[in-house]
């Protein structure tokens, strides 16, 4: 078993499988953006099927939404993000190199958490004993700056009517602008939940560790509304729900906590954050964040109402957002355009809402690096990606023992008939320990080998990539095993 992973053979394994390439590779690369090859391309989108299937498909009180990245200009004044979604950095005065705040550590610990500019502020006081991470000198900063974090681009062709957007920095500001139309259009009725999966974009300071952290990523998020007073007992069900779901899917459990926010770290809005946290084999070895789950109070739906009342205001000022302040909150906001009426209890209410906000590709890092393994057979040196069957890429290999003799002939016949139902792969070149091992990097969780026998007497071998066991079934029974075994 390998004791602890370095990122480096998993970035070495994912390049060479054709997990996970550096963006524009033959351009000399672009910082902090990557592709997802064949092999990553399968298992991303695994991972999110994985999600929507737990989150939507299986429950009866959550739907879905996907909503367009770019979004009306006000929505990210209403939501806080124009003014607050800012790190405070500081410029090393020798180097140049900015570095987050937060970030700057006065030892070789590395500190990774997201901290508000108001925390970030605190650690600002004091930073005689920090070390540059460019070039090591300590304590030769420049004053602290906010640098904002929205990516911003021009929408429309015309100078008239071109106007500022902004690139969404999360998915969840349309699920809540949405809220009406959502209860408008269907019979969802509070407690429920809208799930979005989809790409967000943050010009982060520092980037590092692979696709940990990136400049654009994805993420998968639900807001659960329900009544106040209901709220705590959801996020408790949503923390043992977020935490389970990795556990399923094959992390192991003594990678994974959960950690409650100390009340400095808290958002001034919300009302408890956890984070889930996974043991990343990079910094220090540290706990990290996958996902954070929050107690969002009804700040955002009642924000947005604000954002409403200031619409007017922004036309008049010909949507320059530098000269609107958002509209104070009517005193009637409980009865606002974003609130609920309860027809069994005739009350009308703005909604709280808890958010578990996890990042698709910071899982599937979390979920290669808790998979890759090594072991030895007979001597040599196997490497191996130990997948939940869900998760793998390919579900099965295909594979005649020899070229010849009519087994690729019924091997074809097979990997057709399967290709249908599940992601299958076939090879007949090389030695078969070879194809074995080349499905052990990949994770594939079961080979299928047709060999001399199978001309007498159908059958043929399954063999297990976890345990190495070989068992051999009846070629008519290979699809309704897969079925059961990999439980779709
Ligand atoms: P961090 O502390 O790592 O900066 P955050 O607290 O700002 O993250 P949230 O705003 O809570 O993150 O986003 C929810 C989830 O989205 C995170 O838990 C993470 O999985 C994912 N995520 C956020 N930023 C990034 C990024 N730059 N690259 C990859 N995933 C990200």
């Amino acid at each position: 078993m390998a004791e602890f992973t370095k990122l480096e053979d998993i970035v070495s394994l994912c390049k060479r499988r054709g997990f996970i390439f550096q963006s524009s590779e033959i351009y000399g690369g672009l910082a902090s953006c990557y592709d997802y090859g064949p092999l990553g391309a399968e298992l991303k989108r695994n991972v999110r099927n994985a999600w929507w299937k737990s989150t939507v498909q299986m429950r009866d009180d959550v739907v879905g939404l996907d909503c367009s990245i770019f979004m009306h200009p006000l929505v990210w004044k209403a939501s806080g993000h124009i003014d607050k979604f800012a790190d405070l950095i500081v410029e090393c005065k020798k180097c140049n190199t900015r570095s987050r705040v937060d970030h700057l550590v006065d030892n070789a610990e590395e500190h990774t958490e997201h901290v508000p500019v108001e925390t970030a502020e605190t650690d600002a006081n004091n930073l005689g004993n920090k070390i540059c991470p460019g070039c090591n000198k300590i304590g030769n900063f420049t004053e602290p700056m906010p640098f904002r974090l929205m990516f911003e681009t021009q929408m429309g062709a015309n100078i008239d009517d071109s106007m500022k957007i902004f690139l969404r920095p999360e998915t969840a500001q349309g699920i809540f602008v949405n809220f009406r139309n959502v209860l408008d259009s269907t019979r969802v009725k509070i407690p429920f939940g809208i799930a979005q999966i989809g790409k967000s974009f943050r010009n982060e300071v520092t980037t590092k560790a692979f696709i940990f952290r990136t400049r654009e990523f994805e993420q998968a998020e639900l807001e659960f509304f329900c009544a106040p007073g209901e709220d705590e007992k959801w996020y408790e069900h949503w923390k043992e729900f977020r935490f389970n779901w990795y556990v399923n899917l094959g992390i192991k459990k003594k990678n994974l906590r959960l950690r409650d926010h100390d009340s400095d770290e808290l958002a001034h809005y919300a009302k408890g954050c956890v984070d889930v946290e996974y043991k990343f084999p990079f910094g220090s070895g540290d706990w990290q964040e996958l996902e954070g789950i929050a107690n969002r109070t009804d700040f955002d739906l009642r924000q947005h109402q604000r954002g409403m009342r200031t619409l007017n205001s922004w036309y008049e000022n010909k949507g320059d957002l530098s000269k609107i302040e958002l509209k104070e909150e009517s005193p009637d906001y409980k009865k606002g355009p974003l609130s609920y009426f309860n027809e069994e209890t005739k009350e009308r209410f703005v909604p709280y809402v808890i958010e578990p906000s996890a990042g698709i590709d910071r899982s599937t890092l979390a979920f290669l690096v808790d998979a890759y393994d090594e072991d030895e057979i007979n001597g040599q040196k196997r490497n191996l990606l130990r997948f939940h069957p869900s998760l793998a890429p390919i579900k099965a290999a295909v594979l005649p023992l020899v070229r010849k003799d009519g087994m690729p002939e019924i091997a074809t016949k097979l990997y057709d008939d399967l290709k249908g139902s599940f992601a299958c792969f076939y090879d007949q070149k090389g030695a078969i320990g070879r194809r074995y091992r080349r499905q052990d990097e990949a994770g594939t969780p079961f080979c299928i080998t047709i060999d001399g026998q199978t001309k007498e007497d159908e059958t043929v071998t399954v063999r297990h990539r976890d345990s190495l066991e070989q068992e051999r079934i009846s070629l008519s029974s290979v699809k309704g095993y897969l079925f059961e075994k990999l439980g779709v």
